[in-house]
């Protein structure tokens, strides 16, 4: 596991902050409508204005989206390059996990160079229960 990546926290402004706050408080992806719904109290927010902070999160690698859902989540993990995604969902709560995922998609990624092919970007998205999902009676202890 590297931390090779800077995360340029300092430089946001307090809008792209504020949008950040409000996705890493969600255990599950939100979609930009939902984004909306929560800076839109009391404030001049305007969809452009979540838009644009929204893609500079991606772009500084603090969020990630989440191809399947047009959804977007808060990252957890530092990486070697922000364009390897891996995350679990639970089709069950629609909690989202961040997988450590630099060893797989460097793996694949030389698998791929074998037929010629150059990937710049990859989201594996795997489904499935989560733990919570699986077993109630423990998460509730
Ligand atoms: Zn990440
Ligand atoms: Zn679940």
């Amino acid at each position: 596991m590297t931390h090779s990546v800077t995360k340029g926290l300092s430089k946001l402004s307090a809008n792209q902050q504020l949008v950040f706050d409000i996705l890493k408080a969600e255990s599950g992806p939100l979609t930009a409508y939902e984004v909306i719904d929560r800076v839109r109290t009391g404030s001049v927010w305007a969809p452009p204005t979540v838009y644009r902070a929204l893609k500079r999160l991606i772009d500084e690698g603090l969020v990630h989206r989440l191809e399947s859902q047009n959804a977007f989540l808060a990252c957890t993990r530092s990486h070697q390059s922000e364009a390897w995604n891996i995350f679990t969902i639970c089709e069950n709560c629609g909690a989202t996990q961040e997988l450590s995922s630099d060893d797989i998609a460097t793996r694949l990624k030389d698998r791929v160079a074998e037929n010629d092919f150059l990937v710049t970007k990859m989201t594996i998205e795997l489904r499935g229960v989560c733990r919570t999902c699986t077993n109630p009676k423990i998460a509730a202890t």
